[in-house]
This record gives structure tokens, sequence and C-alpha cells, in this order.
């Protein structure tokens, strides 16, 4: 299917009065990052809009809702334009799936390799390195002038899902809207400080548990750890802690594939993986009924952790014999 471009978009967004904004459960700095600067710039037009939430807005990205989001979406009356950002699969905002359909008019706005072309206007590429930087190109098309809020809004968005630009999915387009916003007067430190040097003392000690973990397979290519309900209580730490995690796993020389678990229940196991330079994660997971980038992926297994370790070390092991 072929995108519609950025004008089509902003001559939808300029005939809609209501708009809500949709991102994945689990926000991350992309996520919530694109959705806030997509919001000021369209209220910025008159118009009323929000960002629809259906859990926790993580400490370190508190400082980029200024009133944007909502979580009542159970009495909300249904916009005229849903639009879903950084995601296009209802699935990733289940308890919000009714109103997003109710809306008069779907769009999507997403960087997912996997994603679906499922709205009635799209705008999907999987070569940006974050949804950011498609979010830049939409409020320029709506006109609307970036200022310094919504430009460090979107330097969030973009330093985030480039690992602070060093993922292969950083570009000569990434560092030059990062220029732009500069342009309109970021403090990209500031902002870097909210978001990386912010963090709690739980933090360092479940990353700490979590790393004790450590296995490594098919010589020292793969690198697995995981995380336990029992690891959480015992620090006192919050799951979303551990996401960085997996970035370390990667970090240690020679390994291709980071492989991080989460233990959610007994039967549930949330996996995070990561790739250095040839493994394509995505499709890995996409065997298990998740998805992502070719960099970065992840999927849910239904059973305990030792098996999905031994599923997961087969199937790596397998592709990286194929290589
Ligand atoms: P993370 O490991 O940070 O949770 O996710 C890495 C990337 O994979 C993100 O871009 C995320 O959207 C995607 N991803 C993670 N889990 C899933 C999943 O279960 N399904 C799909 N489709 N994508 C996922
Ligand atoms: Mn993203």
């Amino acid at each position: 299917m072929k995108n519609n471009t950025y004008e089509e978009l902003a001559e939808v967004i300029r005939n809609a009065n209501s708009i809500y904004l949709f991102t994945h459960i689990h926000m991350d700095g992309d996520a919530l990052g694109s959705s806030a600067a997509l919001c000021k710039a369209i209220r910025s037009m008159g118009k009323e809009c929000f960002i629809i939430i259906e859990d926790k807005i993580p400490d370190n990205l508190e400082f980029l809702n200024k009133e944007y989001c909502a979580d009542s979406f159970n009495t909300m009356p249904p916009a005229d334009l849903s639009v879903c950002v950084d995601c296009s699969n209802m699935d990733r905002f289940p308890k919000r799936k009714e109103l997003f359909a109710a809306g008069g008019i779907s769009m999507c706005i997403d960087h997912h390799r996997t994603s679906e072309f499922g709205c009635d206007y799209n705008y999907i590429d999987s070569s940006a390195a974050a949804t950011g930087q498609l979010v830049y190109r939409l409020i320029l098309a709506l006109g609307v002038q970036i200022d310094k809020e919504i430009g460090e809004a979107l330097f969030a968005a973009i330093t985030t899902d480039t690992g602070n630009f060093q993922y292969s999915n950083t570009s000569k387009d990434t560092h030059e809207i990062i220029a732009a916003l500069y342009d309109a007067g970021i403090d990209a430190n500031r902002v870097s400080v909210e978001l990386y040097e912010n963090v709690r003392k739980e933090r360092l000690m479940i990353e700490n548990r979590a790393l004790s973990t450590l296995e490594m397979f098919c010589d020292g290519q793969i690198a697995m750890a995981y995380v336990t309900q029992e690891m959480l209580k015992e620090t006192g730490a919050m799951m979303e802690e551990t996401e960085n995690v997996v970035q370390q796993l990667r970090s240690m020389k020679g390994v291709e594939v980071a492989v991080f678990l989460k233990e959610i229940d007994r039967e549930t196991v949330k996996v995070s993986m990561r790739s250095k330079q040839k493994v394509d994660v995505s499709a890995i997971s996409a065997e298990f009924n998740g998805g992502g980038h070719i960099r970065a992926a992840g999927c849910t297994l239904h059973c305990n952790i030792e098996e999905a370790i031994k599923k997961l070390s087969l199937k790596l092991t397998d592709s990286l014999e194929r290589l």
C-alpha cells in the first residue's frame, strides 16, 4: 500500500475539530515525545487535542506532559479524528481500542517495520529512526512554527529512539532535523538530563541483579539475561527500570544478539531483542508473534523463563549459523 503525503495528512487534521492521539502501552520517549509535539502543534491551531493514555507515564518522561494526556478514555466522547502515533496495531493500546475505532476518521504515523496499513490515512516510514522525525515533517506541513517546547519534545523522541544517535537507524536526516530543532531554541542538555540522569537507586540495584543472570550462547555471540518478579520485589525496582539492560548486554565484545527476558508472571515472558550488525531480530520476533525493527524488536512468550531461554537460544543459534 502507498503512503499518503504529509500534505494530505495535514489537510485531514485541518478539517477536524477534535483530535485524539493514541500511542503504545509502555510508552517510550519517542511515543510520548512525538505525541506531545503533535498535540501542542494541533492545539496551537485552535483545535481540541488530547493524548489518550492507559498506563503510567514513566517518571523521566513526565516533563513532556504539559496537561496533554488524558486517561478517562471510558467516558470521553469520540473525536473527529483518531491518530495512532508510533504504533499501528490496536493491540498496542488494548483498553483504548473502542475510543480509537469510534473516531470519525483514522490516521497512522509510525516507523515500525511490522506496521500494517490499517487506517484511513497513513504515513509509515520504517527507514525513519524515530516517529519524531515524521512528526517533525507533519508539523511543517501543518504550517505550525516549531517552538522551544515542540522542539524539545521532538528532541526527546529522536534521542531516545536512536540510542542517543548511536544506533544504525541514525541518519543524515536525523541530524538535519536535530539541527533545525536547535534553531527553534531547544536546550538539548536540559532534556538529556531529564531523560538520562534522573534515575532512582533501585534502577542500579535491579540492573545489577539482572546482569548477574547473564548466560552466553553460540560462542559468545548471544547474550541473555532475565528479571523475575521476585527480583523486583527484593530490590523495590519497577519493571521499566530494566529497560537499559538489553543495550548493556549488546555492548559486550563479540555479542551479536542480546536478549532480555522479563517475567510478567509464571506463564508470560516479555522478550526484548537487540542485534549489533547482522541478525534481523524483527523477523525472529515475528516468528513468535512479535515485531519491531531490524536491530530492536520484541515478543511475548507464554511459558516460563527457562523454557523461553531454551526456545530463543535455539532459534537464534540457528539463524546465526545460517549467516
Ligand atoms: P523493547 O524491547 O524496547 O520493548 O521493544 C523494541 C522494539 O520492538 C520497539 O520498537 C517495539 O515497538 C517493538 N516491540 C516490542 N515488543 C513487541 C511486540 O510484542 N510486538 C510488536 N509488534 N513489536 C514489539
Ligand atoms: Mn519509536
